[in-house]
């Protein structure tokens, strides 16, 4: 028999899908409190949530005669028609939050808006009004949600344990406290304090107080038309993504654009991992689709080509600074392995601060389920004449005095060349080492490439021609590998029994390199059935220009100026081909932190 479910049964089946976990209902609860213009929230969770969730914030309240309004599905006062869809300014517009939290779990909300003398206390349970009455307390408004899932038992059960829910809620809150630096944060986990900020604005130190870890310590701005954030230099890699953030007119969001845009953006620069990149980006709101995901997690960018580009710019502008230079603490700190689960607990005295929102103390909302009160439905027609204030802030995130400066090859003065591979330069209070070899293969390779794009290159002919052996199965190959290196400039051809001839190299190799790159590329020629294949040959050439750089070569001075000069003139010369750094720096400061001196 096809029935149409009860109101509520349909509400709990609908808060499956908002409603995972404690954290889903802590962010929509966050969300909520952004929209309303706070300037200040306090978070409190229990047993990582499970058992008591409270939001409190000192935003636009909601009045008495809308309080159980906001509890309807579709409820909302952020949209009143199918147009504004497309002009999502607020985190919330689905009116579905409130009536999905309520409807799986035991809620509570005081709130009062600034017209009126008193507010207004609501407890729902499952979903239904338990109780309503007037009380006393501050502008703003308070959520506590007990017993979350406690009607849905199959869902419980997809809970992790305290810990793990509140960690969840810890980096969550920790997310949005960089977003909103100008919003002040309070988080508290079964009674003690976790975190907060100062509402100051200051977003860099907003990252600092959420990630103490060494990674985030010399974190570069960038800046684009409609983009800000911080990043790590191309040294400074995790594992995982962890360490990118991005929020997009105010919204935490995944994105496989913006993921495009950072990998386009570093380059070759990134040997392994992933860079910390925490952008923000603010865009008109009807070029993003922001309602295809249901924790709106995820967003859909209509041009998705421009916003790839944004970010990719955003970050190669700046790659070519000093501060983009990996330090070799950097180095040190990305082992590639996963960053040991930071120490999430700043203990920090926070009673002052919670005795400046002293409102909270008025309020004692435990043990109110024993108030008289029947359960009463309330099937009012949203109403839609009261609008909270926005958050609206388009103040710049990024604080502008913080400089970089570009990289300048001109400054460097030659120190030294230490075990016959390494060339020490110094500029200013920054001493820099040249890994010979890397900054070699990156001039080698650039070359390589800029010639190979001209036209067919003539060959240079040599005097005593070599011959290469190749193994029966290479010789046996379709040729038409012949024609690539003739493109490149060898005069290659059969010379019978699994040998070939060449007469005459790329003008713009020396002998020894065209030999070992010739022969490097014969003898990855098997490995490859695709020849075809442009990713293929890249990397046959990108392996191949490797093998035809020689390390161990004992430089005198005069190379070693003429290396950092070639070097100097690279596109790109700060990594080899493979994205190992050609040079990285030791700043005097960190010398004489090493000398305990600091
Ligand atoms: P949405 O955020 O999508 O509008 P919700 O179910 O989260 O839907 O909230 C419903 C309505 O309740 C909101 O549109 C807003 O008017 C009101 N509301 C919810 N939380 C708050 C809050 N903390 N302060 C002021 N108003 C709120
Ligand atoms: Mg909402």
């Amino acid at each position: 028999m096809i029935r149409v479910l009860d109101s509520f049964i349909a509400d709990k089946i609908a808060a499956g899908e908002v409603i995972e976990r404690p954290v889903s209902v802590v962010k929509e609860l966050i969300e909520n409190s952004i929209d309303a213009g706070a300037d200040s929230l306090i978070i409190e969770i229990r047993n990582g949530g499970k058992s008591y969730i409270r939001v409190t914030d000192d935003g636009s309240g909601i009045p008495s005669e809308e309080t159980e309004t906001a509890f309807l599905r579709h409820a909302t006062s952020k949209l009143a028609s199918v147009s504004d869809l497309d002009n999502i300014t607020s985190l919330g517009f689905r009116g579905e939050a409130l009536a999905s939290i309520s409807a799986v779990s035991r809620l509570t909300i005081v709130t009062r808006t600034e017209k009126e003398t008193s507010g207004t206390k609501l407890i729902l349970h499952g979903g239904r009004i338990f109780s309503r009455e007037a009380v006393g307390t501050n502008i703003g408004t308070t959520i506590i949600i007990e017993e979350l899932f406690y009607n849905t038992p199959a869902r419980r059960k997809f809970m992790g344990t305290d810990a793990r829910e509140a960690a969840a809620v810890i980096d969550l809150v920790q997310q949005y406290a960089i977003r909103y630096s100008n919003i002040r944060f309070s988080l508290l986990n079964n009674g003690t304090s976790i975190f907060n900020t100062d509402g100051g604005g200051d977003t860099l130190s907003a990252i600092k107080r959420a990630y103490p870890n060494k990674e985030y310590a010399n974190l570069i701005p960038v800046a684009g038309k409609g983009i800000q954030g911080f990043i790590s230099d191309p040294g400074t890699t995790q594992s995982t993504r962890r360490g990118q953030l991005f929020f997009v007119n105010g919204r935490l969001v995944h994105s496989e654009d913006i993921n495009k845009g950072i990998e386009k953006g570093y380059g070759d620069r990134i040997f392994q991992g992933f860079p910390i990149a925490i952008l923000f980006i603010d865009i008109e709101p009807d070029t993003i689709d922001v309602n295809i995901h249901p924790g709106k997690k995820e967003i859909k960018f209509l041009n998705q080509k421009e916003i790839i580009t944004l970010v990719a710019d955003a970050i190669a502008s700046v790659m070519n600074t000093e501060e983009a230079v990996p330090t070799v603490k950097s180095l040190h700190l990305s082992q590639y392995q996963e960053s040991i689960n930071q120490d999430i607990t700043v203990p920090v005295d926070i009673r002052e601060y919670l005795q400046g929102l002293n409102r909270d103390n008025q309020m004692d909302l435990s043990d109110t389920y024993s108030a008289t009160g029947e359960d009463i439905e309330v099937y009012k027609k949203p109403s839609l004449n009261y609008k909270p204030s926005f958050n609206t802030n388009t103040e710049p995130l990024v604080n502008q005095s913080i400089s970089t400066s570009t990289f300048n090859f001109d400054e460097l003065i030659l120190k030294g060349y230490i075990f016959d591979t390494y060339i020490i330069m110094q500029a200013k209070d920054t001493i820099y080492l040249i890994d010979q070899h890397a900054a070699h293969e990156r001039i080698f390779y650039e070359n390589f490439i800029k010639n190979f794009k001209k036209s067919e290159q003539l060959p240079q002919p040599i005097l005593k021609p070599f011959t290469l052996w190749v193994s029966a199965d290479v010789y046996n190959i379709d040729r038409d590998w012949i024609y690539t290196l003739t493109k490149m400039g060898y005069d290659i051809s059969d010379f019978g029994v699994n040998s070939f001839i060449v007469r005459g190299i790329p003008a713009y190799m020396t002998k020894e390199e065209a030999e070992r790159f010739v022969s490097a590329y014969l003898d990855t020629l098997n490995e490859i059935t695709d020849i075809d294949n442009r990713i293929v040959i890249d990397k046959l050439i990108l392996k191949s220009c490797k093998s035809a750089v020689k390390a161990n070569d004992k430089l005198s001075e005069l190379e070693i100026k003429e290396l950092v000069e070639s070097l100097s003139r690279c596109e790109n010369p700060f990594s080899c081909p493979h994205g190992r750094p050609t040079f990285f720096k030791v700043t005097k400061y960190e010398i004489e932190q090493s000398f305990r001196r600091r």
